[in-house]
């Protein structure tokens, strides 16, 4: 009957996963920005910081013309891997290509603002930001600027619970998340992002899915080419300096009475939205073009910021109101090793290695081989060695990446693992990663799951069932 459960249960998520994966590629998911601000807004104190922000920006942009600056503005920011050792736990690659995309298209540098339509290359903008990975943590160790966690809470995520295991100061690092999928509430979304200010008690984040952190192609682990993907993380950093969806944040796109609301941009002009089409000569409201090409937008083909867009995000990054301020300044890139002396100079030459590592199987019984999946991280293009401690097992020490090893008493064991690079070392000590049973316990436990014989189903999220 065991095996009967485990089938059924195989083919639920199998259904599950095909239907996700045909749907997919039919309607684009949102962005969920326009949930979590809608939740933000109910807090009088975010909602202050917004109005003040907003004052701010008017200001500031009645004056723009002495407020352009060359920039680049340099910010900072750190990408949080939360992962349970699948697809999720994106690569180095992915990482910088998907922020090598980005930076384009803050800075006019992406080859499809060539494809912007006559009627909208006369108001194309951009703040010119460079985001750059920081490469000093908050202690001041040595990082390549992305923090892999593993967990659980990498499936369905809930954002609240998935900061308070990785979270660094926003006040001197954007906090980028990666998970695998997010909770119900956010389950139609690609990714999501808070405006300034909005974020709580653990500060502003932006929050992606593995897959929509820009268009990696994980057939073949390699860049890939897609016209929505690739954008998605420019999107959202457009909501993080403040930016509204053109048909304004907290009504869904493509709704008639769009039109009346406005994003407090002068040269987006009103529309009702689009989702997933890319129709040119959309013209929702009032008969004036819409800019459907907007990476504000849901189309399938966005590709440009307004300069009233880019004048309101420079507004935004010269505010206090919301603490973006604080990022670009000098002694802020020098703390986080992303001004020009620090980044430009062998950043990672003192980087540790921090070792990680996937337990095949954590219970088994007497005399089962136990293999050990090395998940060590923090360095990239290099040699690391490896020492590996097995309380009560055969051998006791490894120096191999991937150790197998034997355990013959029943009991609960712990493994202690240190990495190198050169001198630069770490080590990790996980209690109770074994456990072998005895006999006795092997019958007991049989005895336990014959009792699931009813329609109720085991604990998916144990890590003991099977
Ligand atoms: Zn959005």
């Amino acid at each position: 009957m065991k095996r009967h459960i485990f089938f059924l249960v195989v083919m639920l998520l199998f259904t599950a996963f095909s239907f996700a994966q045909s749907v997919q590629d039919e309607i684009i998911p949102r962005s969920g920005t326009r949930i979590v601000m809608e939740e933000a807004l109910k807090d009088p104190e975010k909602k202050q910081i917004l109005d003040q922000l907003e004052i701010f920006t008017q200001e500031f942009i009645s004056n723009i013309d002495n407020h352009r600056m060359g920039g680049p503005y340099i910010i900072p920011l750190v990408v949080h891997v939360i992962h349970d050792y699948e697809d999720e736990n994106i690569s180095y690659e992915q990482v910088d290509y998907a922020l090598s995309r980005m930076n384009e298209d803050f800075q006019g540098l992406n080859d499809d603002l060539s494809e912007v339509v006559d009627s909208f290359t006369s108001v194309i903008g951009f703040p010119n930001f460079e985001f750059r990975l920081a490469t000093k943590d908050p202690d001041g160790n040595c990082t390549y600027g992305v923090n892999r966690v593993a967990s659980p809470w990498a499936v369905n995520s809930e954002t609240q619970r998935t900061m308070s295991i990785a979270n660094w100061d926003d006040k001197k690092y954007i906090n980028i998340y990666i998970v695998r999928s997010f909770e119900e509430s956010m389950s139609s979304a690609a990714a999501y992002a808070v405006k300034p200010g909005s974020g709580g008690d653990n500060g502003d984040y932006i929050f992606f899915r593995y897959d929509y952190f820009g268009d990696w192609n994980f057939n073949n682990d390699s860049p890939g080419n897609n016209q929505y993907r690739r954008h998605v993380p420019t999107h959202e950093m457009g909501h993080f300096m403040n930016l509204d969806h053109p048909w304004v944040g907290n009504n869904d796109a493509a709704q008639e009475d769009n039109c009346a609301l406005d994003d407090g941009v002068e040269d987006t002009p009103e529309t009702i939205g689009t989702i997933g089409e890319c129709n040119l000569e959309q013209a929702t409201c009032d008969g004036s073009l819409d800019n459907v090409q907007n990476f504000m937008e849901y189309s399938n083909c966005i590709c440009m910021f307004t300069q009233g867009q880019a004048d309101r995000m420079l507004a935004a990054a010269n505010s206090l109101a919301g603490n973006r301020w604080y990022l670009w300044q000098e002694e802020n890139l020098i703390a986080t090793g992303t001004d020009d002396e620090s980044f430009t100079n062998d950043p990672y030459a003192d980087c540790a290695p921090i070792p990680d590592f996937k337990v095949g199987t954590e219970l088994g019984c007497s005399g089962t081989s136990i293999s050990f999946e090395n998940f060590t991280y923090n360095y990239r293009d290099t040699e690391i060695t490896y020492s590996w401690s097995f309380d009560g097992a055969t051998p006791s020490e490894s120096n191999s990446e991937n150790p197998v090893v034997q355990y013959q008493e029943p009991g609960t064991y712990s493994v202690i693992l240190t990495a190198c690079k050169d001198d630069n070392c770490n080590t990790l000590v996980k209690e109770n990663a074994v456990t072998i049973l005895s006999q006795m316990d092997v019958t007991l436990a049989e005895g336990l799951s014959q009792g699931f014989e009813s329609a109720t189903f085991p604990d998916m999220v144990s890590e003991v069932w099977w």
